[in-house]
């Protein structure tokens, strides 16, 4: 449960589409929050809110080179790496290096800092899986050499570095898997499902399912996301701790009902499936609600129906 309140925040990713929702959750709760960020996969005007905020700071910097920071530093939440397969596709080094070198540097940070750490993994590190739903005791199931291994291996390093500095420097360390979030602010271009059926079905374009579209994912709203990291962070717990919403639906039933939504008139169509893309996605919050209360509160319907006033705003790149 919720027990601790913190002054400074350091929130790498902070301009990335979870990162911005981020600091505006704590600068509302009243911290002072530096955002660190290199912009590299960041949306273009992602900053222009948070900018308003006094209490509100930006560090232009690659996490995969050292931070140094002058003054007190109460919580790191790490979530500094592409996470669209679009862009980690793009990136392959450089996101094994987000996870790998970048993770190093914020413990470093958390640790001269005393603060507390908080890493924002993913539900990827289950891989394609063969437990369903997904308990934070499964391992996993994932190809270690294939493309999307750039994202899921450097997730899982990311933890193992993070469980490490937790039993060799009694870090104060939690790990947060976080399953598919959506919601505004997430950039029309990045590729994911979510921005892909809302620009496809506004431009009148049919929308396209990978594979037969039979996959499910559960889908959770930014600001419930948000949220349940911070609860993540006010506890003590150490993790692994997912974050998701666990109503499951088929990638086809998303697309239905963005189109629903949305009043569009496209077609739905199948194209080729993904290389190692999951065929089941849903997490078990079990834990998440036992141990930081947590659970998501906004609906889909509603989620998407907020998420579509945002796209209908949203340049199209
Ligand atoms: P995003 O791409 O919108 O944000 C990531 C941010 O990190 C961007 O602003 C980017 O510029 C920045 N960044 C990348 N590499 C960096 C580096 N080397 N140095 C400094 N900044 C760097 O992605 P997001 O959806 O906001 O995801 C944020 C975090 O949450 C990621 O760590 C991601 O793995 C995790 N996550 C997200 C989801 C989701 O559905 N959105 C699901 C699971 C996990």
């Amino acid at each position: 449960m919720t027990t601790r309140r913190f002054e400074h925040a350091v929130v790498t990713g902070g301009a990335g589409f979870v990162g911005a929702h981020l600091c505006e959750l704590l600068l509302a709760e009243g911290c002072v929050v530096v955002a660190v960020d290199d912009l590299s996969t960041a949306a273009e005007n992602a900053l222009d809110r948070l900018r308003r905020h006094d209490r509100f700071r930006f560090v232009h910097h690659d996490v995969t080179e050292p931070m140094a920071f002058d003054g007190p530093v109460d919580v790191v939440f790490h979530l500094a790496s592409a996470a669209s397969p679009r862009d980690y596709l793009a990136r392959p080094i450089e996101t094994l290096r987000a996870g790998s070198h970048g993770t190093e540097h914020a413990l470093e940070l958390a640790r001269r800092s005393g603060a507390r750490f908080v890493l924002a993994s993913t539900s990827e590190v289950y891989g394609d899986p063969l437990e369903h739903p997904q308990r934070e005791q499964y391992w996993g199931h994932v190809n270690p050499i294939g493309p999307r291994s750039v994202y899921d291996e450097a997730k899982r390093y990311a933890e193992a570095l993070t469980s490490a500095y937790r039993r060799e420097h009694g870090s104060d360390t939690g790990i947060a898997r976080i399953f598919n979030t959506y919601g505004p602010g997430m950039r029309a271009g990045d590729g994911r499902m979510i921005p892909a059926f809302f620009t496809q079905a506004l431009a009148g374009e049919p929308l396209t399912l990978t594979g037969t579209g039979e996959q499910t994912r559960s889908i959770c709203y930014v600001e419930d996301t948000a949220r349940g990291l911070l609860a993540l962070a006010c506890s003590d717990h150490p993790g692994p701790v997912n974050l998701g919403n666990p109503d499951e639906l088929t990638v086809r039933q998303v697309a239905e009902r963005v189109k629903e939504i949305t009043g569009s008139g496209s077609p739905i169509e199948c194209v080729d499936a993904v290389v190692d893309d999951p065929r089941r996605r849903c997490p078990d919050i079990t834990l998440a609600r036992e141990v930081l209360g947590w659970a998501p509160k906004v609906d889909v319907e509603d989620g998407l129906r907020r998420t579509a006033a945002w796209f209908r705003r949203a340049p199209l790149r």
